[in-house]
């Protein structure tokens, strides 16, 4: 007879087993299959859901967990099992709070959405998107109103992207930064120094951009026996099982930073699912932690290793034989400030390392106003207007540049926006810590070891899983609780230097 806590875990696991289908289908939708096939995908892909979702809510789960509430298996909630018990009571006591026909008011609402936003944006026609989008907000609202809260309703939609953390919290270290990021934004703008960017628009043949990057993923810890690169229009990372993990990216002839430090990124959220424990897959311990550590890790090797000048001591000699024409005539220092250039622009995903974080303040700003009512659905524009103003010194020209930029609200994404930052906040503060610990990353970059970092990385990130919480799992790790001096600090110390502030 299996125990309990066999159950349970088997349940999980084979549950585990479906949604590992589903992704196949769901990566194959995007990256190879025919355009004729969506259709039947899609019965495929929402059979496979259905399916996923009545196994979250089977009540079985329910009478297992509390069984197991007062065992010696949950004693300690760090533990394996403990992790394992409490993480799934916490899921399950989520699906379960919110009824039926609001699961399925949102989910129909979001699909509606996201088609309102698509011919909004086209049109440059707010208006249009203004009834869903209120419809959203409520709609939202009453989700966090079933789930419960602490403290403020936008808590309850934060906690499903970022499980345990607070408003108060993220709003607290994000105004700190903002703080002293808009003068750093603002005294790089004025600086006399630009960096040349014609050298990046130069001709980057596909077929050597796809084996350069590569290369630079494979050097930096992605395991291409347990993964693979495919091309595709949204580039994203997907797993499918312990050893399947596939990351994606699209090439662009005439610029060199999409695709290569696109495939650093998701190079970095694969080599986070490939750092995971196989043992534990379909189960907390082997689950990753939260949106915000899946991105700090993408970031961390994106920016705090790809746009350093040590990785690319190492690595421009190489960049100079593969591309010839391109860079051949390119002094290093001149591609190094290239790819760190930094000006306030419209667009959050093309901007850069510095200005990002300000496009997800104006964001998380205007979203939460939006859930606490604040502010209303049809004054969004104007206030989008203003802060674009306060923050980065431009406006967009119209809406399509502006508020509608981002699907996230479209398909009532709300609360998901500052996991973006924290992210950025989280990858700073490790990678300060790694630095002490493993005695000068610089020298091993610039030596093209990336080793003793993704070991450091997989020890004390990757391989707990969800046995911590990510603000017990920062202490743990840096001694202390998140803040953003850690990135505040790198980021002065790179730009200082490369547009010469005092
Ligand atoms: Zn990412």
């Amino acid at each position: 007879m299996p125990t309990t806590f066999e159950r349970l875990c088997e349940h999980a696991r084979e549950t585990a087993l479906l949604n590992s289908i589903a992704e196949l289908l769901q990566w194959d939708e995007r990256t190879l299959m025919p355009s004729a096939a969506g259709t039947y995908r899609a019965e495929q892909i929402t059979y496979l859901s259905g399916q996923v979702h009545a196994r979250h809510t089977d009540p079985r789960i329910g009478e297992w967990l509390s069984e197991l509430a007062e065992s010696d298996l949950a004693s300690d909630p760090h533990s394996d099992s403990g992790a394992t018990i409490r993480m799934m009571q916490r899921e399950f006591d989520k699906l379960t709070k919110v009824p039926q026909s609001l699961v399925e008011a949102l989910s129909r609402a979001s699909v509606l959405g996201q088609q309102a936003w698509s011919a909004a944006r086209k049109a440059n026609d707010f208006a249009s998107f203004a009834g869903v989008l209120s419809e959203i907000v409520e709609l939202k609202r009453a989700q966090a109103a079933a789930v419960g809260f602490a403290d403020v309703p936008y808590d309850a939609l934060l906690d499903d992207y970022e499980p345990g953390e607070t408003t108060a919290n993220v709003t607290h270290v994000l105004e700190e930064l903002r703080q002293e990021l808009v003068p750093l934004v603002a005294a790089i703008a004025d600086s006399p120094r630009r960096p040349n960017l014609e050298i990046l628009r130069r001709e980057y043949a596909i077929s050597q951009q796809q084996a350069f990057g590569t290369q630079a993923a494979s050097a930096i810890g992605f395991d291409f026996r347990r993964g693979r690169l495919d091309v595709t229009d949204h580039p994203f990372c997907a797993e499918m099982g312990p050893d399947d993990c596939r990351i994606t990216t699209r090439y662009d002839e005439h610029f060199f930073s999409t695709a290569f430090f696109g495939i650093l990124h998701e190079a970095g959220h694969g080599i986070y699912d490939q750092g995971l424990r196989a043992d534990q897959y379909g189960l907390p311990p082997g689950t990753y932690l939260s949106l915000g550590i899946h991105e700090s890790q993408s970031r961390l090797w994106e920016n705090l290793v790809g746009r350093s000048r040590a990785f690319w001591h190492h690595f421009y000699p190489q960049a100079q034989t593969t591309f010839p024409r391109a860079l051949g005539d390119v002094p290093l220092d001149d591609f190094y400030f290239a790819i760190n250039d930094v000006r306030p622009s419209l667009i959050r995903v093309e901007s850069d390392e510095a200005t990002y974080n300000l496009h997800i303040i104006i964001r998380f700003e205007l979203e939460q106003a939006l859930i606490n009512d604040t502010l209303t659905v049809s004054d969004l524009p104007a206030a989008w207007r203003e802060k674009y103003r306060h923050y980065l010194g431009i406006e967009p020209p119209d809406d399509a540049d502006g508020v509608l930029q981002d699907v996230h609200w479209g398909a009532a994404l709300i609360g998901y926006f500052p996991t973006y930052s924290l992210g950025n906040l989280y990858a700073a503060q490790f990678f300060a810590t790694a630095d002490q610990e493993l005695g000068g990353l610089d020298d091993q970059f610039a030596a093209g070891e990336f080793q003793p970092l993704l070991q450091w990385l997989q020890d004390r990130i990757h391989g707990p899983g969800q046995c911590y919480s990510a603000s017990q799992l920062v202490e743990r790790v840096t001694g202390k609780p998140l803040g953003h001096e850690s990135l505040l600090a790198q980021l002065r110390t790179k730009y200082t230097s490369l547009y010469g502030l005092e």
